[in-house]
């Protein structure tokens, strides 16, 4: 290292200051840090959903202010990856360039292309781990191999995670002796105009501080239900923290240390042993998209190569909508589409009805759920829905089929779930809500629901369909 050149700090899912240990590393060498954000829509890595440019709009925003705060500003570019790297490290003579590493073949092939031709360039290339708290290598069984289910992974992984120590946001940056250009972000169109469907998404605060706040919230009081109450859908006793991590404004160090100190300072563990667990299938996905990475678009069973699938786009449209007459699957299904999130229990349901109801690939509702999640995420969506589909690694059996009447019944007794996102159903009776083509005519007519009309009367027949996937999964095994 020179003692003057400067070092570009590439952030791609790693949007934040504190434990971010290329930042971190960058800072202390004591030269001059840029720090760089590129938009690469090229071919390749797989392009963010239109909910994911709404988040990230907003947190280089945020990421932008607290830089420049620090002394040295963001800097914006859009374009390939390696030219721009290039172009970049050619106008300010940086010496080096630092990045926080990602785990799906894509963005690992397109990172090792680069490394190879800046290090031709005569450019010092590192890496380090922002995102996990166990890299995918480093969890292996006993006999060296990767795991390919998710409890005796977690029994490991759980026990080498320890104690962590996360480091704090470097003081300040020593920004490059002459200001670098940038674009500006308001130029990207990142926000959605024509229409700006994004109203439902005020509730959001993308950022670092959005991430923290929410992570206090969680931690001061709602991890007592968590374990109660995590799949009640109406009883937001859940961290939503998933799209702040799905984008590095937090990471799993950071969350862990930060559970761990509160379970001490409350004299409780209520709620956090579980609460951990769930970031260790966050931690087993990326294990297995490492591992299998093929799994991205292919089946993780192979004998699920052959699954006569439909083709219905009807059925399809209903589901996307959320007017499938399924009330829980369309409240789900809303929930998603006006704010970009979905509770873990609906993604199941909503999921299983898509691939087991209607018999669509998982592939086509991975990909819907790809463009409409604020948390998008490829080692948790694919995870998700081939653990729902059951061709994954430690997937549910597929001859598991959800009932949608009695999953809305059982995890959302009261109905509120569903009152909240399909007001048409508001003043239904607890007893029809989750089934309202059972209702009386003078019933639904009390409560203004006119199906077909208001509401739809569903897009299949619940037991036809089962009997249909049971006997399409037959020809798997036979
Ligand atoms: P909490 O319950 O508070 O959990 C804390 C964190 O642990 C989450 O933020 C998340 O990072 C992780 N986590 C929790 N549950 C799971 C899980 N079942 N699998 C993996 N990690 C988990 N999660 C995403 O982050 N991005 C996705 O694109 C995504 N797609 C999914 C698709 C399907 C079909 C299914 C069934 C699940 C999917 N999940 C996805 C996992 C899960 O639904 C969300 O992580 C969770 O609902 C986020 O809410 P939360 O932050 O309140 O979770």
């Amino acid at each position: 290292m020179t003692d003057s050149a400067p070092i570009v700090v590439w952030f791609r899912r790693d949007l934040r200051l504190a434990d971010n240990p290329a930042l971190e590393a960058a800072s202390s060498i004591g030269v001059p840090v840029i720090p760089l954000y590129v938009l690469d829509e090229t071919a390749g890595v797989r392009p963010i959903g239109g909910a994911s440019r709404w988040w990230l709009d907003k947190s280089l925003a945020s990421l932008a202010a607290r830089l420049s705060g620090l002394g040295s500003p963001l800097v914006l570019r859009r374009g390939a990856s390696l030219a721009t790297l290039t172009e970049l490290v050619r106008q300010t003579g940086a010496q080096a360039v630092f990045r926080n590493r990602l785990y799906d073949a894509a963005s690992i092939a397109r990172d090792e292309a680069i490394e190879a031709a800046l290090q031709g360039l005569g450019v010092e290339c590192r890496s380090f781990n922002s995102a996990l708290l166990n890299e995918p290598w480093e969890v292996a069984s006993g006999a060296g191999s990767p795991y390919r289910v998710f409890t005796p992974y977690w029994s490991a992984a759980r026990r080498s995670a320890g104690r962590v120590t996360p480091h704090a946001a470097p003081r300040s940056l020593t920004p490059p002796t002459r200001p670098v250009s940038s674009e500006h972000l308001d130029t990207w169109g990142l926000h959605p105009t024509s229409p700006d469907w994004s109203p439902g998404f005020a509730d959001w605060r993308p950022g670092e501080e959005g991430a923290w706040t929410r992570l206090e919230t969680f931690l001061d009081g709602v991890v007592d239900r968590y374990a109660e109450a995590r799949d009640t859908l109406g009883a937001a006793a859940t961290s939503r923290l998933s799209p702040h991590l799905a984008f590095g404004e937090i990471g799993p160090r950071q969350i862990w240390a930060a559970a761990q100190a509160a379970a001490h300072r409350r004299g409780s563990h209520k709620g956090f042993e579980t609460f951990l667990k769930e970031l260790g299938w966050r931690e087993f996905n990326h294990h297995i998209l490492f591992h299998q990475p093929t799994t991205v678009t292919r089946n993780a069973k192979p004998e699920f190569d052959g699954f006569p699938w439909r083709d219905d786009p009807r059925g399809l449209r209903s589901w996307k909508r959320g007017r499938t007459g399924f009330p829980i699957v369309d409240a789900a299904m809303r929930q998603l589409w006006c704010s970009g999130w979905m509770h873990n229990r609906a993604r199941m349901i909503a999921a299983s009805f898509l691939i087991k109801d209607l018999l669509i690939d998982w592939r086509v509702g991975e990909t819907w759920f790809w463009d409409t999640l604020v948390d998008a995420d490829l080692a948790n969506n694919v995870g998700g829905w081939q653990w729902t589909a059951g061709s994954g690694a430690d997937a549910a059996p597929y001859f598991r089929v959800f009932n949608p009447v009695l999953q809305g019944e059982k995890f959302d007794p009261d109905g509120a779930y569903v009152r909240r996102w399909l007001p048409e159903l508001a003043a239904l009776d607890d007893e029809f809500v989750h089934r309202p083509w059972e209702a009386p005519a003078p019933t639904l007519a009390r409560a203004g629901v006119a199906l077909g009309a208001n509401y739809p009367a569903p897009v299949v027949d619940h037991f036809f369909a089962r009997d249909r996937a049971l006997d399409a999964f037959k020809t798997l095994t036979a």
